[in-house]
């Protein structure tokens, strides 16, 4: 993966209802969002199909982005079906065939305190061409991962069902920590020790051939990779159990995975260097996760609605469509 922005920019940016060029998407220094982090937003991913360009589970992606508005009281004015639109025309109008989606709503210049009255609420549409977050070769060797230091709120403090920009200072001090001690990735524990989440990936273990996940606690995001791959899990006839995970099934599970729209279906190799299972990608791993890349590309006719197709730039609707957002 490019650890920087540096030569993946896209030429176009979506701003409530309106292309600019990437550069030209700027926000005030005291804009709430930069001063407190007040800013909602997704991560979402483009597959190339055979078909053309699709999207993996958007609408499930906006309904988040909303939930995530209505949680923090932020009302951006505008439909699911338009976000939805702003994210297909933005990857249309960039000419991108496989790319990241990073929709993200904040409040802008206004506001000096912690209340944003007087301030905007700005929506942007980012998209830009990402490999696989975890390293080039994670995806068939598995990641060397540790158990962080850092531990996830309780719950009642961030809400962690929300995919807010604050929130991920929490999972910079677990994965620059991680990265210091060489590891690739961190899995933090509940405020009650149980296993809660990767810094931006859930996890899910496998023992004698069922799967287990743990709950969403309070503690960890909703992923929608992990949803997809429960529902595979189903249709594999493999059993998954959602219970609480105590640490110590981290380094007793025959396989490990972390689940995430970046991360894809991702193996872990170790947990604080002690190998999982036979230390490499195991049988049920392999099929979740080929299942699951067989989904994203448009090869499982079973579950085609799971994407929504981007039309070619030339016959993709412009920006005017969806510009009805009424301040
Ligand atoms: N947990 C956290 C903290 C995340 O940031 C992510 C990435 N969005 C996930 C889990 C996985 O969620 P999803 O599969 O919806 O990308």
């Amino acid at each position: 993966m490019s650890g920087t922005l540096q030569g993946i920019e896209a030429e176009w940016i979506w701003h409530d209802g309106e292309f600019i060029p990437w550069h030209e998407a700027r926000i005030h220094i005291m804009s709430v969002a930069v001063q407190f982090g007040s800013s909602v937003f997704e991560g979402i991913r483009c597959y190339a199909t055979d078909d053309g360009p699709a999207v993996f589970r958007l609408p499930d992606h906006i309904r988040r982005l909303l939930d995530s508005c209505r949680v923090y009281r932020m009302d951006p004015g505008c439909s699911s079906e338009e976000l939805v639109r702003a994210c297909v025309e933005t990857i249309a109008r960039n000419g991108l065939v496989s790319c990241y989606v990073r929709p993200m709503v904040l409040w802008g210049y206004g506001a000096a305190g912690m209340l944003p009255v007087g301030s905007p609420l700005e929506i942007y549409v980012v998209t830009f061409p990402w490999g696989s977050y975890l390293g080039p070769e994670a995806l068939e060797q598995g990641v060397d991962v540790c158990v962080s230091s850092w531990q996830r709120a309780e719950p009642n403090t961030y809400p962690a069902m929300v995919k807010s920009a604050g929130h991920y200072n929490n999972a910079q001090l677990m994965k620059m920590e991680a990265h210091a001690n060489g590891y690739i990735e961190a899995i933090a524990l509940t405020p009650g020790g149980t296993v809660s989440e990767g810094s931006g990936q859930n996890i899910f273990a496998v023992r004698n051939g069922v799967l287990y996940t743990p709950f969403i606690d309070g503690t960890s995001l909703s992923g929608i990779t992990r949803d997809s791959v429960i529902q595979l899990a189903g249709d594999l006839d493999i059993a998954v159990r959602v219970e609480p995970m105590p640490r110590e099934a981290l380094y007793t599970a025959d396989e490990l995975f972390f689940t995430g729209t970046a991360s894809e279906v991702t193996p872990i190799r170790s947990v604080d260097k002690i190998p999982v299972g036979a230390g490499r990608m195991g049988p049920v791993t392999r099929a979740l996760q080929q299942r699951f890349l067989d989904a994203a590309h448009g090869r499982l006719p079973e579950r085609r609605e799971w994407l929504t197709p981007v039309p070619s730039a030339a016959g993709a609707p412009t920006a005017a469509a969806t510009q009805s957002r009424v301040r």
